[in-house]
This record gives C-alpha cells, structure tokens and sequence, in this order.
C-alpha cells in the first residue's frame, strides 16, 4: 500500500511520523473517514470542508488549500487502485517539544490512508444491532466540542470499552444534560410514525456526512425530518432506532439496554432509507 505522508506517496513501511508529533504524544490533530464507491470518493468536499473547521477550531492550520485536500484523497486512491475502500485522512499538529505548547509546532502532517472498509458483519444488518447507553458521557461542548473530529477519540474508546464488555459493538452515550448525543463512531435516529428525529449538533454530537444524506434522502421521500433533543425514554417506546456513519453506512438498532425496540427486527424506515443509501452513495462523488 502507499500512504500519502506530506506530499509524496511512500511505501507503507517507510510512512513514518516523529515520536514527537502532537499527534501522537496528545492526540492533537484531525482527521476524516470516508468512503469509495464505484471509483468515485463519497462526499468528499463535505469530508474537507468538516475537516478544516475541525482544525480551525483547534487553530491547527492545514498547509494545503481544500482543492489541494482534494486532490491529494484521489491520487492517493489511484495509487492504490481504491475503488470501492476507506480512507483516512489525518492532519497532526507536527513535531514539537514535550510540552503542550502548540504554537512552538512548525508543521503540520497530512497523511492520508487509502484502505478497505470493515463494515459490521453482513448479518447484523438483517438482524439489528443490539447496543446499550453507557456511564462515558460525550464530551462537553466546552470541552472538545464533539462537533471536532479530533485525533482525541480516548473519551469515545472509553464509552467503546464499556460496550464491548457489556456484550455490544455499540454505545449510546448521552450528554452532559442527560439528552442522546451518539454512538462512539455513528450517528442516531429515531422513528416514530413518519417522522425521523435526531439529536441536533448541540446535543454534542458530530454532524455526520451521512446523517446529512440520510436527513436528505428522507425528507425527499416525503418523510417529516427533525433535530431534536432526546432522552432514553424517546429511545425505548420509538417504532425504530438505526444508526448512520461512514463505515456503517445505515444499520438498524432492535436492542437497547437489553430492551427489544419496535418489533425487535430492523424497521420498514431503516430499510428504505438504507435502500435509497445504497442507491444514491455510488453515483456522487469525485472521481478517483
Ligand atoms: N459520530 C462520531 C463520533 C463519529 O466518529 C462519526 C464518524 N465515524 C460519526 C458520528 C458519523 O459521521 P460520518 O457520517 O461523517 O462518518
């Protein structure tokens, strides 16, 4: 595999970093994960534009203009033939000294990943995901405001932890307020009726890509679509629960807290809507 690593497409063994990238020593940096389909890179501008708010909320300056971003996503796919994949693409704040101090960090790196995708298994999305709400709350929005997509994902891999030891593969963490946020790497919906309701990003979520397709496609589909604050309660007596985000694209949610929600079987909403998903991912996006 080439990785993309400061301009230059390098072969995977020698696409090293510093021991001293902030990156590293305090997860200080950013980052996207997206998606080809079809030799075309899904969203992609939506991708670089989420990418340099997240690092110009943490006054991390990119060295590369947008178009640049751009550019450097699809000859890092075509180097690696990645047509249908997952790409990664980072931005550290570079090498600097052992203290915190950002400012004293000249340059920051861009590395971009051109991989394949794990999706959850082929079953899970016949069958539902069953997840629990965890103790981890999402982060303040005065703290890392989860509208960053930061390299700091330790508060996220804690809530993961405690799913997985619960028997899950998903979290739902809550917000400081006790209102739903997000799963630690998705997005949530919740159906009632003809109406799809997520948390706004206030709740302290990040506003996915796919989220926003998804809120797209529903509302084309004569759904009613709406940004909405949620408890558990909302949760537990919905007619369904699905997830969204690039890795898992549209994944419905039959089990929370061990409580089985609507019939117990991914809904007729979270089937469409993966339906039109599926329908629409492949035919947009820059071609690689
Ligand atoms: N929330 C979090 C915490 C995420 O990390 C992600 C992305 N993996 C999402 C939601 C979904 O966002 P997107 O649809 O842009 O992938």
């Amino acid at each position: 595999m080439k990785i993309y690593l400061d301009g230059k497409l390098v072969p995977e063994k020698s696409a090293k970093i510093s021991v001293f990238d902030h990156g590293l020593l305090y997860g200080d940096g950013v980052f996207e994960g997206i998606r080809s389909y079809n030799g075309r890179v899904f969203m992609l501008k939506e991708h670089v534009d989420r990418l340099f708010r997240s690092a110009q909320a943490i006054a991390l300056k990119i060295p590369l203009t947008r178009e640049q971003v751009c550019r450097a996503v699809v000859r890092t796919c075509r180097a690696n033939g990645t047509l249908n994949g997952y790409i990664r693409l980072v931005v550290t704040r570079g090498v600097g000294t052992l203290g915190l101090n950002p400012y004293l960090c000249s340059k920051p790196s861009v590395i971009i990943i051109a991989a394949t995708i794990q999706l959850y298994p082929k079953k899970l999305y016949q069958d539902g995901l069953s997840i629990v709400t965890v103790g981890t709350i999402r982060n303040h929005t005065e703290s890392v405001n989860p509208a960053i997509k930061s390299l700091n994902y330790l508060n996220n891999i804690l809530a993961k932890i405690e799913a997985i030891n619960a028997g899950c593969m998903e979290a739902v963490m809550l917000n400081p307020q006790g209102f739903v946020a997000e799963a630690t790497g998705d997005n949530i919906f919740v159906v009632r009726g003809d109406r799809l309701v997520t948390p706004p990003p206030s709740a302290g979520t990040l506003e996915g890509i796919t989220r926003n397709v998804v809120m797209d496609l529903a509302r084309k589909a004569g759904l009613r679509v709406s940004e909405e604050m949620l408890t558990r309660y909302d949760l537990y007596t919905a007619d369904e629960v699905f997830l969204t985000g690039t890795a898992a694209e549209v994944i419905g949610v039959v089990n929370i807290d061990r409580r089985t929600i609507g019939t117990g079987r991914p809904g007729d909403v979270t089937r469409r809507l993966a339906g039109l998903f599926h329908a629409f991912a492949p035919q947009n996006g820059m071609p690689i």
